[in-house]
């Protein structure tokens, strides 16, 4: 357990180090106003309205170190949910680094990595969902982890949660109803209705972690494997998408020995192209390991763009070729390459698995018709017509694994109850279930909760 003092006031630069227009220090805690009249001189923030700027001069002993804007809010309306300012400097790293050592010397001292975050949830400010999530907003790099990360912070995960604490709380507080008037022996709690409680959490619960695998797989970037024949032009796909030459694009068939993996931003989406090595039976152990290294991506992939040569390839050889190097089930796009050397006009679409699979025509060489693959990539993620940005995603491995944890007591819950066991073993799954998602969101549930519940609902005693 990290210790917290939260009588200290803690200062940090808030906008990235290095040289840039304008810098923001922020402070915050309990003398956080007396320590910055230190520097202001005569004014006194105390007497400041709540959320009001203004314009100082700020003093490095008897000289002015710059010329600043003051915000100030006052506990509990800011983010830490403390007295807080925030003080604008000029951006030079001198007249920064310079600002936080006389806010140290006035009293102040450096926060924490995530130290006013820390305070915001302490606070009850923000939620432990919402406080890792700044965390991600921070380090977020594109339009999607962004858009993620704000959800995240506006509390959509922690609504979710919410819901199925009260559902969790709701079975709960009818098992333990039980307990309470065992020699009666009654049961309050409905089984069938208990049943149908389980299967409603266990959806809700699935649903999550899918969004979770979704989150986590935007974050770090779609798994996209380039698959086909040696000298189908996978490498020189792998150049056209990126724009420039990172795979080695040859004519011998075998060429690109290992994996590639590329980057690319496909519409605030973030793909992770790997290129592998020719797919097919050979003698070369070198090569073998490319193969099987090609077969791994197969598996892990989320999408497989598959290349053929669509001059030197028939539509009956691709259709072998796809059942033998695509076995399983995988969102694919088949891509007729080197279209530019063919007359006739190639199939759009190829039976696979019982799937149909849509077939675009390309050329790699000629960077022909890229553009219509990256609008296909992104709608295979993204799904016709919904948004993406409106999906209920989060990532963090702490969430996930929270939430596997909450679906394996519930789990259990089920079976001891196709099992008919007693009440105090199914309410023991619940309160561990309950344990995980009070985890996740911050807030423990305990007795009290359930039984305010009792009460509410069933009026008992008076
Ligand atoms: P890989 O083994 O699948 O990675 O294939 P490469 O990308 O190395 O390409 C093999 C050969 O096919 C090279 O000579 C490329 O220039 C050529 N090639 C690739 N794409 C096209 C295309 O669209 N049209 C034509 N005409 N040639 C292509």
């Amino acid at each position: 357990m990290r210790s917290v003092d939260l009588q200290d006031t803690i200062c940090a630069l808030a906008t990235p180090s290095g040289p840039g227009a304008i810098g923001i220090i922020r402070v915050s805690g309990p003398e956080c106003f007396t320590i910055v009249n230190k520097l202001i001189k005569n004014t006194d923030l105390h007497s400041k309205e709540s959320h009001t700027l203004f314009f100082c001069k700020l003093y490095d002993g008897a000289s002015v170190l710059d010329e600043v804007v003051i915000s100030v809010f006052k506990n509990p309306k800011s983010y830490t949910g403390e007295d807080t300012v925030e003080i604008s400097c000029h951006g030079s790293s001198y007249i920064l680094k310079r600002t936080l050592d006389i806010l140290v010397e006035a009293g102040a001292r450096l926060a924490k990595a995530g130290e006013f975050s820390l305070r915001a949830f302490l606070n009850g400010k923000l939620a432990l969902t919402q406080a890792e999530a700044v965390a991600d907003l921070i380090a977020s790099e594109d339009a999607s982890s962004h858009s993620m990360a704000m959800q995240q912070l506006r509390g959509g995960v922690q609504k979710h949660i919410m819901q199925l604490q009260e559902q969790c709380i709701r079975l709960l507080g009818l098992l333990e109803l039980e307990l309470d008037f065992s020699e009666e022996d009654v049961e309050f709690a409905d089984r069938t209705e208990l049943q149908s409680l389980i299967h409603a959490l266990q959806a809700e619960l699935k649903h999550l972690l899918e969004a979770y695998a979704l989150g986590n797989a935007l974050k770090s970037g779609i798994p996209t494997a380039i698959v086909g024949r040696p000298n189908a032009g996978k490498s020189t796909l792998l150049n056209a998408l990126l724009g420039e030459q990172r795979a080695i694009v040859s004519d011998i068939a075998g060429t690109t020995r290992d994996t590639i993996e590329e980057r690319l931003n496909i519409q605030g989406i973030s793909f992770r192209f790997i290129d592998t090595a020719g797919i097919r039976e050979t003698t070369d152990v070198i090569e073998e390991i490319g193969v099987q290294k090609a077969k791994e991506a197969i598996q892990k992939a989320d999408i497989v763009l598959y290349v053929y040569d669509a001059f030197t390839t028939s539509f009956e050889q691709l259709q072998a070729d796809l059942n033998i190097y695509l076995p399983i089930h995988k969102p694919a796009i088949v891509l007729a390459n080197k279209s530019d050397l063919v007359q006739t006009p190639l199939p759009t679409q190829i039976e696979h698995l019982g799937t149909p699979l849509p077939i675009f025509s390309i050329s790699a060489h000629q960077s022909e018709s890229i553009s219509i693959l990256c609008d296909a990539l992104y709608t295979q993620i993204v799904g016709n017509g919904s948004n993406i940005h409106d999906r209920s995603v989060f990532a963090g491995s702490r969430h996930s694994s929270l939430l596997s944890e909450t679906l394996e007591c519930i789990e259990y819950l089920e079976r001891d109850l196709h099992l008919g066991l007693p009440s105090d073993l199914l309410s023991h799954h619940l309160r561990t279930a309950l344990g995980s998602l009070g985890e996740l969101t911050g807030t423990d549930i305990g007795h009290e909760d359930v039984l305010t519940y009792i009460f509410g609902n069933f009026c008992i005693g008076k």
